[in-house]
């Protein structure tokens, strides 16, 4: 027997399996259609054999306002991809949740699939704009980490045998002590024909309804079988998202609970219920005729109505989005409870920030050990010393970003701001270049600016493809204003991006319609390194609001009602976004520049306000919310 595995300890991956596989445990399984584990730099595996090229990333392209230097360079990241079976801030979650459930000892298993060609990879148009999708190769067998299991498990679908391949992946604890294993099922196998072998090659990927179905069919129809075969003892089947929710036509009698993700109506799964029976069967598809029909077109499923009716508890994600839920959803509002999202710490946090806060940790108290003590980071806000420490620490991670876009002649002490995320229309990607002549205005009055992009439009979203297109065109444009205006896009935005940029810039951008974004993470991210937020007034921000962790700016709905996606306000919103920028920069020159000592800088007032929040929106105090609000009382006894 090997003594460790891939450099980890084996000791609590036995526990945890003698533990889900007790009869008296009531364990919890995490359904989640994407994981983002991030392992190329939190918990990272030691190889075991030769690690094929495949996992390796290579340089990243990037387009800038300084077309020379994109020819001659890329921007050179390599080291292991990160696991490629998320899309972004919905497998981030998931994976973010596995981690913490990890630190806090639940015996939890998650269920996922493991996608051979992963989301996409994203290549820019060199030289001309847009972006185009290729799929990733990697090679699952000799990813650190990631074993391939002896029992198989078999579904019918269109009435035929499909096979399914399991593999496991473990999920240690921060302190390595303890661990949640994560179970992700596969089709690409011999044993099956090719077109049962294609349906987990990418993910969100389905040219029609039928592979739609079949994946949704693989994670949770597979997904409980495979649990049963694996003999854990589970109490409570988690949604992650209405893509599971086969899961309850599965288990008929099993406890369920459910996460909703979105206040965007596309954002529900719906099927036609005869394209459903044909390849679910009739047995299967009558129970949703049952559970799940949709409430306004009766010849469709719809998958959030069949998991809300078959959860004893469901949630939302913010508290806004619980009010944006309960309209949408009157019919089921007693049972839709509110659990925040958090991101996990030690993933998120840069490695100065981490060393400065355990330097301090006598005043915070054992933040590591529980992560809502950042709270107490307050109260060292009149202590000189750590005012001076913490914008050192900073200075150190701007230090590594001019180090990496040095092609691009970014420096360490330029004020930098950064929008990163998904590349979607309700979100705003390009209210910053809305009117580009106000960016320069500003650099003229306090100093230059730095800006860095990056995100991924899904390929079948052609308004976001063509609105990336407009961005990147628009920075094409700023050639000559070099000067004052340094702005990079970066290709193929992923988790180790998000981890640098949020750890790295001086203000995090987040301009989504309201109420669109149920939460948002990625300024979660940035918090925690004390990194200012410059953001509208939705998701998870309105529950931090009043804490001056940065500016709010822009349009907020009327209480009880909805609005409009497509009212995107771009001219007005703009107009405040240019004026809560300047105050920014005015007072980051003032400060950078020593014309306000750190001791009266408001902005070393914000930093401390940002990571004291991050004693908030972690996932340690979430999973511990799930674990009272949610699991606790959905189990039945
Ligand atoms: C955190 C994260 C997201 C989520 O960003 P939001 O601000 O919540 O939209 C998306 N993609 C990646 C790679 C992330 O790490």
């Amino acid at each position: 027997m090997e003594k460790d595995f891939f450099g980890f300890p084996l000791v609590p991956i036995n526990e945890a399996e003698e533990r889900l596989k007790a009869k008296a445990t009531r364990g919890i399984a995490y359904f989640s259609m994407e994981f983002g584990l991030a392992p190329s730099f939190y918990n990272t595996f030691k190889p075991g054999a030769k690690v094929s090229p495949l996992n390796i990333s290579t340089g990243h392209e990037v387009f800038s306002n300084m077309k020379d230097m994109d020819y001659y360079h890329l921007l050179p990241v390599k080291n292991l991809i990160d696991l490629p079976i998320y899309s972004g801030g919905l497998g981030v979650l998931a994976g973010d949740a596995l981690k913490s459930s990890a630190d806090l000892g639940l015996p939890l298993a998650g269920i996922g699939i493991l996608w051979h060609k992963g989301y996409f990879h994203q290549k820019f148009w060199f030289r001309s704009g847009g972006q185009i999708p290729e799929e990733t190769t990697w090679d699952p067998d000799s990813y650190p980490g990631l074993i391939r299991l002896k029992p198989t498990v078999e579904i019918t679908l269109s009435g035929q045998k499909l096979i399914l391949n399991l593999w496991k992946y473990y999920v240690f604890s921060y302190d390595r002590k303890k661990v949640v294993p994560l179970i992700l099922l596969d089709a690409n196998t011999d044993e099956n024909p090719e077109y049962f072998r294609e349906l987990t090659d990418q993910l969100y990927r389905s040219t029609n309804n039928w592979i739609k179905i079949a994946q949704r069919m693989i994670l949770g129809i597979g997904g409980v079988k495979a649990l049963d075969t694996l003999g854990y003892s589970i109490a409570t089947y988690h949604l992650n998202e209405g893509h599971a929710a086969f899961a309850a036509v599965e288990k008929r009698e099993g406890t369920f609970s459910y996460t909703c993700h979105t206040p965007v109506e596309a954002g529900h799964d719906r099927f036609d219920l005869q394209e459903l029976e044909a390849a679910l069967g009739k047995d299967g598809t009558d129970f949703i005729r049952k559970y799940g029909r949709d409430e306004k077109h009766h010849n469709l499923a719809n998958l959030t109505v069949l998991a809300l009716n078959r959860s004893g508890k469901a949630n939302t994600v913010s508290k806004k989005h619980n009010d944006v839920t309960h309209l949408q959803f009157p019919n089921h509002k007693t049972k839709i409870d509110n659990v925040t999202n958090g991101v996990h710490t030690f993933t998120w946090i840069s490695e100065p920030i981490s060393n400065l806060l355990k330097k301090y940790k006598e005043k915070i108290g054992d933040w590591e050990a529980n992560p809502k003590l950042l709270l107490k980071t307050e109260y060292l806000k009149n202590d000189p010393e750590f005012r001076k420490e913490l914008w050192q620490a900073h200075l150190k991670n701007k230090e590594h970003l001019a180090k990496l876009l040095k092609h691009w002649f970014f420096e360490k002490d330029v004020f930098t701001i950064a929008w990163a995320r998904r590349i979607a229309i309700y979100k705003r990607p390009g209210l910053l270049l809305e009117e580009t002549s106000h960016l320069i205005d500003i650099a003229k009055k306090y100093g230059p600016l730095q800006i860095v992009i990056a995100g991924k439009a899904h390929p079948a979203d052609v308004p976001a493809s063509l609105h990336m297109d407009q961005m990147l065109e628009k920075i094409n444009f700023l050639n000559g204003e070099r000067k004052y205006l340094r702005i990079c896009f970066l290709e193929n935005y992923d988790t180790s991006f998000a981890r640098f940029l949020t750890g790295s810039v001086d203000v995090w951008l987040n301009n989504p319609l309201p109420p669109f974004e149920a939460s948002g993470t990625s300024g979660m991210k940035a918090i925690v390194n004390g990194v200012l937020q410059l953001s509208t007034l939705d998701g998870w921000i309105v529950e931090a609001a009043d804490k001056n962790i940065g500016k709010i700016f822009g349009y907020t709905p009327k209480e009880g009602e909805i609005g409009q996606e497509t009212n995107l306000r771009l001219k007005e919103d703009s107009k405040e976004l240019y004026k809560n920028l300047d105050d920014l920069v005015h007072l980051y020159y003032g400060t950078a520049e020593g014309k306000i000592s750190l001791n009266e800088s408001g902005w070393i007032d914000m930093m401390i306000n940002c990571i004291s929040q991050a004693g908030v929106f972690n996932t340690h105090r979430m999973i511990e919310e799930y674990n009272e609000k949610i699991w606790e009382s959905s189990k039945q006894p």
